[in-house]
């Protein structure tokens, strides 16, 4: 790709947006300056089209989608989101795709003030792929391995709405617009992490599905839970969706939803409600940490809910 430099210039370079960026685009690598008291937090993920977005996707959901589910990872830890880099591999240089692509990326690190500090540009079948960093106080990282029996189970915002518009999406049906934007455009709950910092016991995103990230809890901790399917939040979308309580199982194995799903002490619930009272996510108790390992679903009072599918896993 002759015009490498070029492409970078247009489309990603940016004024030094933050002041830990000592030297960003533009040299062999970033120097940054992570503040001598915090723990550096670190995570990457890839998407590759037909893979995590299909190929008709437009490219500034994708470029925000990119940016989502690595600010989501730092969100489960509790990380405050400082510098992000990006991995972009094209199949050609399509300008009109790089602009939109760019666009969607941007937007989003800029609303969390984040930095691209640096990134690689290859031609190949389209995929990308963002490391972000964030920081947090010392020893403060949010972890998947503290949930004690006793502790609430929660989760931010809806569930299903993602999973619900690639069922559709793949049927060929019509789809609500509500919930493909969920599917495109998610909102990582990186304000919500921070405020789970010294309350929430573990944490994780809901990338895989509900279900299956909450056993990634349970193994971790060596506990069980117990949850209702029925108190999970859903949108009046993925409600409709839902005719018999078996339906329930749905929304909690559906994937790409992006909200933080998280266990909390009792004696710390009512500081976690107040706390979410100033953020734009809400917050719904599902279930309890239990101490027998494994975990049992109800629907409503009477039904128990079998998981034969427990979440999506790239190598079954
Ligand atoms: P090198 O060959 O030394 O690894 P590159 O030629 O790959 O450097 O990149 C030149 C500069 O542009 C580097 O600072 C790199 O981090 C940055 N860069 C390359 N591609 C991207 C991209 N897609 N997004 C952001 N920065 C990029
Ligand atoms: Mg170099």
């Amino acid at each position: 790709m002759a015009s490498e430099f070029d492409l970078i210039d247009q489309f990603f370079l940016r004024r030094a947006a933050r002041p830990d960026v000592i030297l960003g685009i533009g040299d062999d690598a970033a120097v940054l300056r992570p503040p001598v008291d915090c723990d550096l937090v670190l995570t990457v993920d890839t998407l590759v089209e037909n893979v995590h977005f299909p190929a008709a996707t437009d490219p500034e959901s994708i470029g925000h989608k990119a940016a989502a589910v690595n600010l989501s990872d730092l969100a489960a830890m509790g990380a405050e989101p400082t510098w992000l880099t990006l991995a972009l591999t094209l199949p050609s240089v399509d300008k009109a795709w790089l602009a939109a692509f760019s666009k969607g990326f941007l937007r989003l690190a800029d609303q969390f003030g984040t930095a691209l500090v640096g990134g690689d540009t290859t031609r190949g079948p389209l995929s990308m792929t963002v490391q972000a960093a964030g920081l947090v106080p010392r020893g403060q990282a949010i972890t998947r391995t503290g949930a004690l029996a006793g502790d609430g189970v929660f989760v931010t915002g809806e569930i299903g709405d993602a999973g619900l518009a690639l069922t559709l999406l793949t049927s060929g049906k019509p789809i609500p617009p509500y919930c493909l934007q969920r599917l495109n455009r998610p909102t990582p709950r990186v304000e919500a992490g921070l405020v789970l910092r010294g309350i929430a016991s573990a944490a994780i995103d809901v990338s895989d599905g509900l279900v299956a990230d909450l056993k990634h809890i349970l193994a971790g901790s060596g506990t069980g839970a117990v949850l209702d399917a029925t108190a999970a939040p859903v949108s009046d979308e993925v409600r409709a969706s839902l005719v018999s309580p078996a339906d329930w199982r749905q929304p909690l194995v559906a994937g790409d939803d992006y909200e933080l799903l998280f266990t909390v002490p009792a004696e710390k619930e009512p500081l976690l409600r107040e706390q979410f009272c100033g953020l734009t996510a809400s917050v719904t108790r599902i279930g309890q940490v239990v101490e027998k390992p494994g975990l049992l679903v109800k629907a409503g009072d009477d039904e128990t809910l079998l998981f034969d599918e427990e979440g999506y896993d790239h190598f079954r």
